[in-house]
């Protein structure tokens, strides 16, 4: 799994990163940075919990 983070769409609240810190980072400029890729198998089900509650939709997965 591959996980893709849309920048100009992201607002910098940080919850991916809480839910799934294997995979997101914050960069400096306060955007969800992907850090994995592919995706670990142990973190694609937080993975997808941080898709799903990214409050923009920012954050896409591909098989
Ligand atoms: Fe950006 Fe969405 Fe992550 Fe919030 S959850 S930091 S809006 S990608």
């Amino acid at each position: 799994m591959k996980a893709i983070v849309n920048e100009a769409e992201c607002v910098g609240c940080g919850l991916c990163v809480d839910a799934c810190p294997e995979v997101f980072e914050m960069n400096e400029e306060n955007i969800a940075e992907v850090i994995a890729d592919p995706v670990p198998p142990e973190a694609e089900e937080s993975c997808r919990e941080a898709a799903e509650n990214c409050p923009t939709g920012a954050i896409s997965l591909e098989d």
